[in-house]
């Protein structure tokens, strides 16, 4: 990573919390900004850290782990955040366990009993956010919100773990209107279940849409691109 790279994410970051922070003012609400930094390097966030930026969002366990350890090591003085937001399979629940601070992406108990059972007990108890597949897209991850109330009731009673939030990835859409759907249904649901369940935390919102979903009632946004670029996946057209 070139000095110019690093003040290139450090300009699109300033760019992006304007932004946010506007929309938040507009909204009378507090609005907290993720870095998703997967597919980028460990100097990326070196990065970002030095503009001050502490929550990130990784989506590869193997990937993010590495990066959690790096930036211990290179700088054990910050306070970094990290959420493991991506699809999460069995066999990497101990390694998630072992370095995050947050799951974003649970929707199935097998996995958050996985996470109670592996998280260390020398760690702060693993904040955990359910995601919900919201406009019910067949291939997506998260589960379904007529049976959302279920896991809620099973996970939240799991040691170890904090039950926190809710996470949604709407389907893509272009229009303001079209947007606004499945995130203003989000907020329906959060609004329901929130006071019941002790919930504080509703993620919705990635670069493209995350003034919409701020306008909806998202308290945390996701934001990758455009804070760190393009993606580039090894191996991916
Ligand atoms: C990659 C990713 C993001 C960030 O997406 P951008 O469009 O680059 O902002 C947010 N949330 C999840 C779950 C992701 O996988």
């Amino acid at each position: 990573m070139t000095e110019v790279q690093a003040a290139d994410i450090q300009g699109r970051l300033a760019a992006v919390r304007q932004a946010l922070d506007a929309a938040a003012d507009r909204a009378g609400r507090r609005v907290e900004l993720m870095a998703v930094s997967k597919t980028f390097p460990a100097e990326a966030v070196e990065a970002a850290a030095a503009a001050g930026q502490r929550i990130f969002g990784e989506n590869y366990a193997q990937e993010g782990c590495a990066k959690i350890e790096a930036l211990r090591a290179a700088h054990p003085e910050l306070p970094l955040v990290w959420h493991f937001i991506g699809p999460l399979q069995s066999n990497k629940t101990r390694m998630v366990a072992e370095h995050f601070d947050w799951v974003d992406s649970v929707d199935r108990l097998k996995i958050a009993e996985r996470l109670s059972s592996q998280r260390p007990e020398t760690m702060p108890d693993l904040n955990i956010m359910i995601e919900v597949n919201i406009d019910g897209e067949a291939s997506k991850s998260g589960v379904a919100p007529g049976a959302l109330e279920e896991l809620l009731e099973a996970v939240r009673g799991l040691p170890r773990l904090k039950l926190r939030g809710l996470m949604t990835i709407p389907a893509p859409a272009q229009t303001h209107d079209e947007q606004m759907k499945p995130l203003a249904a989000m907020r329906a649901l959060f609004d329901r279940l929130a006071p019941r369940y002790g919930l504080d935390v509703l993620s919705m919102g990635m670069s493209a849409d995350m003034l919409t979903a701020v306008e909806a009632g998202s308290t945390m946004v996701r934001v990758g691109s455009a804070i760190f670029g393009p993606r580039h996946y090894p191996g991916r057209a």
